[in-house]
């Protein structure tokens, strides 16, 4: 490993019990849960080598496969201790097998880490590295091992008891420490052997209670810790919403009718999922519902992920007789396991009869329900082939559909 790379340590072990409810790495900002945020800005970056992020016992398969999803191959997740220092401690014995040379411990409730912040440590760290002391070798006297963000405070100062005000604090003399605290890592990782169980509550303060010099840069406002309700409304209104890409999709399909026309016949055909009585059955390996075969068709269609076919073959008994409404459904899964949304649905219904209209209601609720659009973000329409052809001649129906979807842009800039 160069001198110039580095290493990441998120803590994510925290239970966040002054927010309350669910641990405030777990919430979500538009959509992504809080502790990645860190875990990407960090990733992001040309000079990191990778990572870990220290969980709670028992979540290591859910940050795992997130990582995973991110194709974060050089990050792991590690379970985390009773107290922060043990979390830090287990993540940095989890980074000594890849022999970082630097590494940057980080509270995964610090959302946003602004670039410019990293690259100025980083640009500090590197005017003096710590090099491995070999024999004979004379150790840089200038060398930095800590490098710590901070911020001077806004308010004033003062001390106080009972509620009342019994002196005040020269704001020179004080700072705010934030994270990412940047350090030499067989520095820290000594320290955190060295003083293992001493509840510090930073990791600079291990360094400086063994008498390393701890550097000061200016950190930054918008790396502040979410920790109480009114920095969680901060967070939601700072979040960059997420980019998304829209699509649209298109779907055809036709079925025949059953060539005998009897017209005591009573039968029914499905149309959008609803049942309707009808004089001629429609011949179909499925349940031959045209307006839910076209919109399963443009939805996949939107996301690139081939057609009803590809994953309902014909040819496969086991879909025979189906409802369509299990087609519309694995559909809708795959466009959100690609974290898509559905927009809206348009669909056309060419048939001589029956007659849609007086089924138009049941059906939006119908493809509402399946969907889970809004009623009005669903559309059936439907119209006849004037006589012509073999929709005019009653020998089949058809439908078109139209999808619109959204996706998010990939990558792990985002
Ligand atoms: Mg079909």
């Amino acid at each position: 490993m160069s001198d110039f790379d580095f290493h990441a340590l998120i803590l994510a072990a925290g239970q966040g019990s002054r927010l309350g409810g669910t641990p405030k790495q777990y919430r979500q900002l538009q959509g992504r849960d809080i502790w990645l945020y860190a875990v990407l800005a960090l990733a992001s970056h040309s000079a990191c080598r990778g990572g870990v992020i220290v969980c709670p016992d028992g979540e290591e398969a859910y940050h795992a496969a997130k990582l995973a999803e991110y194709q974060l191959n050089h990050w792991m997740a590690v379970t985390g201790g009773a107290e922060r220092q043990d979390s830090v401690k287990a993540g940095l014995e989890q980074l000594a097998a890849t022999k970082p040379s630097a590494v940057f411990i980080h509270d995964a409730a610090r959302p946003f880490l602004p670039r410019d912040m990293i690259d100025r440590m980083l640009d500090l760290y590197h005017q003096h590295p710590p090099h491995k002391q070999t024999d004979g070798q004379i150790t840089d006297p200038n060398m930095i091992k800590a490098i710590v963000p901070a911020l001077p405070p806004g308010d004033s100062l003062k001390t106080v008891n009972n509620n009342q005000v019994t002196g005040q604090i020269d704001r020179e003399q004080v700072i705010r420490v934030q994270t990412p605290q940047l350090f030499h890592f067989d520095t820290i990782y000594e320290l955190h052997q060295c003083f293992s169980g001493a509840g510090f509550t930073d990791d600079s303060s291990l360094a400086e209670e063994a008498g390393i010099p701890v550097h000061v840069i200016e950190g930054d406002p918008r790396t502040f810790k979410i920790t109480t309700e009114s920095d969680w409304i901060m967070a939601q209104m700072m979040a960059p919403a997420q980019t998304m890409t829209s699509r649209v999709g298109f779907g055809y399909d036709v079925h025949r009718f059953e060539e005998t026309h009897d017209t005591d016949q009573n039968t029914q055909i499905m149309l959008c999922g609803i049942a309707i009585d009808h004089d001629q059955a429609v011949i179909a390996h499925s349940d031959g519902d045209v307006g839910l075969h076209a919109l399963t068709d443009a939805i996949l269609g939107a996301i690139g992920d081939g057609d009803i076919g590809t994953h309902f073959p014909p040819s496969d008994e086991k879909w025979r007789h189906a409802s369509s409404d299990l087609f519309l459904i694995d559909a809708c899964r795959r466009l959100a396991e690609n974290s898509g949304k559905l927009v809206n649905c348009d669909i056309t219904i060419i048939a001589e009869a029956p007659k849609v209209l007086p089924h138009r209601d049941a059906m939006v609720e119908k493809l509402a329900e399946l969907t889970g659009l809004d009623q009005n973000a669903v559309s059936v329409k439907a119209t006849t082939s004037e006589g012509m052809g073999f929709i005019g001649h009653k020998l089949g129906l058809a439908a078109h559909a139209v999808v619109s979807v959204l996706l998010p842009v990939s990558g792990i800039e985002q």
